[in-house]
């Protein structure tokens, strides 16, 4: 496989390039898959929502009980630095700190010493661009979302195994994505999106076992600026089958539409009105700037 072209990478407080930017093989994060991530993304020449990302990789951090030495400003400071020294206007960003490297490459997380990186790179959309133009089949899998009891989906760990075998499951029943269950067989989420539906013009998305999405948030606002009732709460499969509309949302992607589940239809099978006035609004945000972080060079050196 070919490696990403040449970039700049931020690494323990260094900026380096993308072919000197490494990390031990001993580190906890590749032994383990012990450390927490974020991913942001900047469209328009601004960051989206940084501080909020900030915040939820703050938040992954203090339940993994994991302490870096970065304090989040700095680090707020790094990631602009980061995208302006790739020259960056429209990018995908990513934010990962492991537990690090120790004397003995022991599954014990005491005495570590954290690794922090930050990457970024041209946008990356999760989903292929002409798919998302006709929509995305989606299968729920056998394969359920780790459940809070093990590892709390708010966590953004490094742990994604979980939604790579529902992935692969997906695909190998010739379906674009998954839609995962919880312990409960409510629906929650899909590999690296949350999900939502649209019943008799209401805005429907899971309450639990999921990750806080930003995208899933400004989704929810806008429908309360467009005057669209939106509800968080639990939702079965059987809604899946009689919703006039499923799309799915996430930073890398933003708003992306489910027009078949388990080979049946969803509403018309098309993306539906809710689905494309939610998008407009989407995209009329990011061009606005509002809530955005300008991306100028913070950092000299
Ligand atoms: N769920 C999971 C498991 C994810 O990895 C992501 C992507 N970060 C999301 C949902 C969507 O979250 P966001 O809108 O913040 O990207």
């Amino acid at each position: 496989m070919t490696e990403p072209v040449r970039s700049v990478v931020y690494v323990n407080g260094k900026y380096r390039p993308s072919e000197e930017a490494t990390i031990s093989v001993f580190d906890h994060g590749l032994l383990y898959g012990d450390g927490v991530f974020d991913t942001m993304f900047a469209s328009y020449g601004y960051i989206f929502k940084i501080d909020q990302h900030l915040a939820r990789f703050a938040r992954s951090l203090r339940a993994i009980r994991l302490e870096i030495p970065t304090p989040i400003a700095d680090l707020r400071r790094a990631v602009i630095d980061t995208v302006a020294r790739n020259g960056l206007n429209n990018a995908y960003i990513k934010v990962v700190a492991t537990r690090g490297i120790s004397a003995e490459p022991l599954l014990d997380p005491r005495g570590c010493t954290p690794t922090v990186i930050i990457f970024a790179r041209p946008y990356l959309s999760l989903a292929d661009p002409a798919k998302v133009s006709t929509g995305l089949h989606a299968k729920v899998t056998s394969i359920r979302r780790v459940g809070m009891q093990a590892l709390d989906p708010r966590i953004k760990s490094l742990n994604y195994l979980n939604l790579v075998l529902a992935r692969m499951e997906a695909y190998a029943a010739g379906c674009d994505e998954a839609l995962l269950l919880d312990d409960h067989g409510y629906v929650c989420e899909a590999p690296g999106y949350n999900v939502f539906l649209v019943r008799e013009g209401h805005v429907v998305t899971p309450a639990y076992s999921i990750l806080e999405g930003i995208t899933r948030e400004t989704v929810l606002e806008l429908s309360a600026e467009l005057d669209i009732p939106s509800e968080i709460r639990a939702v079965s499969p059987y809604e899946l089958a009689v919703a006039d509309e499923v799309f799915l949302t996430s930073t890398a992607g933003g708003l992306v539409p489910i027009t078949r589940v388990d080979g049946q239809a969803v509403g018309s099978g098309k993306p539906g009105p809710i689905f494309s006035q939610l998008t407009r609004a989407y995209d009329a945000l990011q061009e606005s700037g509002r809530f955005g972080t300008q991306i100028t060079r913070a950092a000299i050196g």
